[in-house]
């Protein structure tokens, strides 16, 4: 059977890091099987979701290359959940209830004063139909519960967490639609989970509990559920879930220069055994991602190391990537001469300027200006070939090590730091050279 997975953000804001990195694992589960990754845009709750987010989500997949094979969406669907429903209803699997969100409290509080499980009572059930159509012809829509079969233990086997059991008799059966006929996520997930034949569903572990309910909807809806894996949370760097990551997301990334590559590479193995690499190539990630070396304690989320590890990145990007970031005539040579010097892309424009110039050069000792006068010259013969010029004027004039290469750095770049010289002197071209050591000569 050929792997779907999919992803399902509820467009109710936009992805944060956490979410992308669910969307990342899911597509890369797809493509390591050779499958497919569906976008399934989770949006029954109308009053919240919003389209800017839906256009959002879809932006941010693209800039982070996870290319869905279909998307859905949940609000066109409503007739085929109706129908499912329907379904259920006439096989005793869901049923109307009408108490109120007080009554509910106020029952879960007796229940724990007994020392019960706070588990809904069913007392819904034990409505006759006479007090059923009474309700009814008062107008009081109810809420649908799904019936948990109690009988029946609920097991699977995490591809993270490994195997799972819950008891059904400790769990309240769950809601699956309000008195307005709105849908709760649970119900739908699964109806369209079977319909789209999903047969991967890897999310976070806050969904565990969710799983084992659905799990006996699916078998309900005549089924075989798919396999299940849980990842655990992404923490902050100080190893508790944090306000910040819940919100940050691609648009931070984009303007702190953090590359997708970089984001990729970092959240493939962030929480598994394997090593956080700058591997670029997805392909490499791809044929390495094994659910099977995630851990189950939360994964943390670091920024020194994505900016690390984005630096690492960007060193590494072929010209082809960046052409277009890049400022109007910066070439293959000069992007393979500045690029070990950046640690995000748009510095490329401030090297960039070095090598078109002007620069401004500080000013320099007498003897250091004699020194360039004479550099100056020997451009004339050694051209741009940086070896061949300082070793020229090591021979002429004796110097070495500082006193030999700095000035000539300083007055050709105006910065004591930067690309390699044998890089940089080609770019600069000769005559611009030439004309800069000859002004910082005075
Ligand atoms: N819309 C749900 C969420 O964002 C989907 C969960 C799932 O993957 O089933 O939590």
């Amino acid at each position: 059977m050929a792997t779907v997975t999919r992803f399902a953000p509820s467009p109710t804001g936009n992805l944060h890091v956490g979410n992308i990195r669910t969307a990342l694992h899911n597509w890369m589960l797809a493509k390591k099987a050779g499958g497919r990754f569906l976008l399934r845009i989770d949006d029954t709750d109308a009053e919240r979701s919003r389209e800017e987010y839906v256009d959002g989500i879809r932006a941010d997949l693209a800039w982070l290359g996870l290319n869905p094979d279909g998307e859905e969406r949940q609000s066109v669907r409503l007739a085929i959940y109706q129908e499912a429903f329907d379904r259920l209803e006439a096989a005793g699997r869901v049923y109307p209830c009408w108490e109120t969100a007080q009554e509910l409290d106020l029952k879960r509080k007796v229940a724990l004063g007994r020392g019960l499980p706070p588990i809904y009572d069913r007392a819904a059930l034990a409505l006759t139909e006479a007090e059923k159509g009474a309700k009814l012809a008062a107008g009081e829509q109810p809420h649908w519960r799904f019936l948990l079969d109690r009988e029946e233990p609920i097991a699977w086997v995490d591809g993270v967490r490994g195997p799972q059991k819950f008891d059904p008799a400790t769990m309240s059966d769950p809601v699956v639609r309000r008195a307005d006929g709105s849908w709760l996520y649970m119900l739908p997930s699964v109806i369209d989970d079977v319909a789209m034949g999903v047969t991967q569903v890897l999310r976070g572990e806050d969904h565990v509990s969710n799983t084992a309910t659905q799990i006996q909807m699916f078998t309900a809806l005549g089924a075989t559920p798919p396999a299940f894996a849980h990842e655990a949370l992404l923490v902050g760097s100080e190893g508790k879930l944090s306000k910040r990551l819940g919100s940050l997301g691609c648009a931070a990334f984009r303007e702190q220069g953090i590359e997708p590559e970089a984001l990729v590479a970092l959240l493939a193995r962030l929480g598994t055994s394997q090593p956080v690499e700058p591997v670029a190539d997805r392909d490499a990630l791809v044929a390495g991602f094994d659910l099977g070396t995630f851990g189950r304690a939360p994964a943390r989320f670091d920024d020194e190391e994505l900016a690390r590890l984005n630096s690492a990145i960007i060193h590494q990007l072929p010209f082809a990537r960046v052409a277009e970031s890049l400022p109007a005539g910066m070439d293959e040579a000069a992007w393979l001469a500045l690029r070990p010097n950046l640690s995000v892309l748009t510095d490329a424009a401030d090297w960039w300027q070095v090598v078109t110039g002007p620069v401004s050069v500080p000013s320099l000792e007498a003897d250091d200006r004699a020194y360039l006068a004479q550099a100056a010259a020997a451009i004339a013969e050694a051209g741009t070939d940086w070896s061949a010029l300082t070793t020229r004027l090591k021979a002429s004039t004796g110097r070495k090590g500082k006193p030999l290469f700095m000035p000539l750095r300083l007055a050709l770049t105006g910065r004591e730091h930067g690309p390699e010289m044998a890089a940089l002197l080609p770019l600069i071209g000769a005559d611009e050279a030439r004309a800069r050591l000859q002004r910082a000569a005075g």
